[in-house]
């Protein structure tokens, strides 16, 4: 699983027609969609996709807002991809992101902040692992 990571686009970003772009710009950084689906998870779907989240003090936030509407669940494989997909997103917090990234160009707040990215190759296995099927990835 070294060369794939996985990556939501938000229900902020869903909300705002931003679907199209985002994926024109996934594509256009070099990476191959190996999984791709229109999801609106529950709030204990969401709970437990952010569980290592659970004591943090915005985890009841976190979870409403990702249930609050459709997301994008991908698989996505690039040489070195974990590292590759946060470059292209970057930081959590969309004012402090540089120039040209995802959450600098999408993001409205540190919660509400565009896109996902796995942080590590194990939990990009777990976290694909979590929405996708076998038969689901290509
Ligand atoms: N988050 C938040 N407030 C914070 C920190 C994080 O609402 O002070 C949300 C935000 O949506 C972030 C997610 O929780 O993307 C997961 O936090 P993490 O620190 O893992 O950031 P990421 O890996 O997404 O950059
Ligand atoms: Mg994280």
């Amino acid at each position: 699983m070294t060369n794939l990571t996985f990556g939501i686009i938000k229900p902020d970003a869903v909300r705002a027609g931003h679907t199209g772009s985002i994926i024109q710009r996934i594509l256009d950084g070099g990476f191959k969609i190996r999984g791709l689906k229109l999801i609106h998870i529950t709030r204990r779907e969401a709970e437990g996709f952010y569980e290592v989240h659970r004591e943090r003090p915005f985890f009841s936030g976190l979870t409403e807002f990702m249930s609050s509407g459709p997301c994008v669940v991908m698989a996505l494989e690039k040489e070195g991809a974990v590292k590759a997909w946060r470059d292209l997103m970057g930081a959590t917090d969309p004012a402090k992101a540089d120039a040209g990234t995802l959450r600098k160009e999408f993001g409205g707040s540190v919660g509400e902040n565009a896109v996902h990215g796995s942080d590590s190759d194990e939990n990009a296995a777990i976290e694909i692992g979590y929405f996708f099927s076998r038969l689901e990835l290509v």
